[in-house]
């Protein structure tokens, strides 16, 4: 075939095949130019998924009659006219590429009317405009897009639409994320005469939390924290999910950079890591988080969908994310004022003053005052007077009942009765522990009186050799004696109880498959994991009978311990049962 130019229709079906997806493609198009329009109100209303009838109205700037034919025509835009335009770009949209995308593959309908005009009009074609032109039309400043059939004159691509309920999942949520990033704007959508819903534009904190809530999952409120960071040029606001929230599936995650959803591995692998010491490795966590900096260091221009950035300067960009969302989460305490058995803790929230500033700024000293002991003694601590004086005011957790079959500590506190799950939570307060000793300069090391000898198979035995320095800075010291042989001779003294044999070859485990993992691996997450491994095997076992004073002492030390209030695997470490909830139980004051 000789070579020769396209014509346009096909230029634009081309282009459809990347910007025009599916029906939510058409929709989160649609929806970016109402926005950028200035709406205050929109409307959308689809039929059969969107595959039948897509119509968004806006009460927007409207097009006037002389650009109708123009907003049309690809790469036709009145968003930017420059590359520096292109550099700052505060619109979501910029290609000129959406309307004749969609245009050329569906039966579109655009009707409008600028401000100041006395009627609109309406212009219409099936997969092209063809001759026709813009005929006088009764609408109020503002704009409606009708696009009927999607894909049908591409059937091919028809053929790639699954169920109407998969479809109507991602349109709805192309709706719910657009929603998520106009607080100010209204949002209705209407799926085959069904109201889903419809919401008012939203002015203030409480307002914006009732969106989140209508558009996420309704218990996701209670169970997250706002936040509210800026730092170097930047600002991360939002609301981040508690670690006890976290999902199976990445279902409750909205990330917006200036205003704009992306899906971004750099941001994305922030905010994992950031969570990465309370959520166990299967779990995501769930978010609706806004960051902000300034347009010029924000390439947005690098996908069609427009759903990928890049960043100027993207090592500060994912420290500041980071930095922001972990210690958000490091000030999460224990606090039984704001904590029920629905709710199990909670956290301080940036817009009250904290009831409690001591807890605020944990003193790590008193951590050295209980010093543990190894578990082959059981969880006991060695400042045992100062642990059974009764402090109420600096005990929130208060003080230990009694063990509910050797799994539960049973507390009392001001406000009611406290479940402690003891290995959870001794997890957590050790895990603590270690990674504040690592951060000191390394982990306690005691020789062992006798070394501990062991075989392995020729990979772990690398490996060991391998991670040795690593190891070491972790307080365990082995060397390879052979080509199948191992040798332990030195532990953590918190260690010292555990089967060394067993401990190590699951630590080689953790660093291989650390190993495999993509290049985000870094030092850091190979460490902790293994002080994850440590901090569980070193950790009182359910089973194990503990005194009142051990009790105590436990409930002491996770008050100091930043994130006490959930295990290494995101679970609740102890929950709060208020006496009025007791009240409730047997009736009481009825
Ligand atoms: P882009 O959004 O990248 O500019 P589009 O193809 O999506 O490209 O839209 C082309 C132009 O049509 C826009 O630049 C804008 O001027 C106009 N336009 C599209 N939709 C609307 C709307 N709902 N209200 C006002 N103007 C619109
Ligand atoms: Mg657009």
């Amino acid at each position: 075939m000789p070579i020769k130019i396209l014509p346009d229709t096909l230029i634009n079906q081309i282009a459809a095949g990347e910007v025009v997806e599916r029906p939510a493609a058409v929709v989160k198009e649609l929806l970016e130019n109402s926005m950028d329009a200035g709406a205050r109100q929109i409307e959308v209303t689809v039929e059969k998924a969107g595959l039948a009838q897509i119509l968004v109205r806006d009460d927007g700037s409207g097009i006037p009659k002389q650009e109708l034919a123009l907003a049309l025509q690809r790469h036709a835009t009145s968003k930017i006219s420059s590359l520096d335009d292109l550099e700052q770009v505060a619109t979501l949209g910029f290609r000129g590429e959406a309307l004749p995308s969609i245009l050329s593959v569906s039966r579109m309908r655009v009707t409008t009317a600028a401000a100041g005009e006395p009627h609109g009009w309406t212009v219409s074609g099936d997969g092209s405009l063809g001759q026709s032109t813009p005929e006088p039309a009764a609408h109020p400043t503002g704009t409606t897009i009708e696009v009927r059939d999607l894909f049908f004159n591409t059937p091919a691509r028809r053929k790639f639409m699954r169920s109407e309920g998969t479809e109507f999942r991602h349109l709805s949520l192309a709706v719910r994320r657009a929603a998520l990033a106009r607080y100010d704007v209204g949002f209705s959508l209407v799926h085959g005469g069904r109201k889903v819903f419809d919401l008012a534009p939203a002015a203030g904190e409480p307002q914006m939390a009732h969106r989140v809530g209508a558009l996420t999952d309704p218990e996701f409120l209670a169970k997250s924290q706002f936040i509210d960071e800026a730092r170097m040029g930047m600002r991360l606001w939002g609301w981040m999910g508690l670690p006890s929230f976290a999902r199976t599936q990445p279902d409750l995650q909205h990330l917006y950079v200036n205003g704009r959803a992306v899906r971004d591995k750099l941001l994305g692998h922030a905010l994992r890591r950031a969570y990465a010491d309370v959520l166990h490795g299967s779990h995501y966590p769930a978010f609706v988080l806004y960051l902000e900096l300034d347009p010029a260091g924000v390439d947005v221009n690098v996908h069609p969908a427009k759903t990928e950035v890049r960043f100027r300067e993207s090592a500060r960009v994912h420290d500041f994310l980071f930095a922001a969302v972990h210690q958000s989460i490091r000030r999460l305490r224990p606090d039984p004022a704001q904590h029920h058995h629905a709710m199990p803790w909670a956290g301080v929230r940036h817009d009250s003053p904290d009831p409690n500033p001591d807890r605020a700024n944990p003193v790590h000293g008193v951590q050295e005052r209980f010093p543990l002991a190894g578990i082959g003694s059981g969880y006991r601590p060695h400042g045992i007077a100062s642990a059974s004086l009764a402090r109420p005011a600096d005990a929130p957790l208060g003080q230990a009942l009694g063990q509910v079959h050797d799994i539960y500590i049973l507390a009392q506190n001001d406000y009611g009765l406290v479940l402690v799950d003891m290995h959870a939570a001794h997890e957590r307060v050790l895990y603590e522990k270690f990674k504040r000793e690592r951060e000191e300069g390394g982990l306690a090391s005691q020789a062992m009186l006798v070394p501990h000898t062991f075989s392995v198979t020729d990979d772990e035995a690398d490996l060991a050799e391998q991670a040795a320095a690593e190891l070491k800075a972790l307080g365990v010291e082995l060397d390879r004696i052979g080509p199948q042989t191992l040798r332990i001779t030195a532990l953590p003294p918190l260690l010292a109880s555990v089967d060394p044999t067993s401990l190590i070859k699951s630590l080689l485990r953790g660093a291989a498959e650390q190993e495999s993992r993509s290049h985000f691996s870094e030092l850091a997450d190979a460490q902790e994991r293994i002080l994850a491994d440590m901090a569980c095997r070193a950790a009182v076992r359910s089973g194990r009978r503990l005194t009142l004073t051990e009790m105590d002492a436990l409930l002491r030390d996770m008050e100091q311990t930043e994130r006490a209030n959930q295990c290494n695997h995101g679970r609740p470490t102890w929950v709060q049962v208020s006496m009025a909830e007791l009240d409730r139980l047997f009736l009481r004051g009825r």
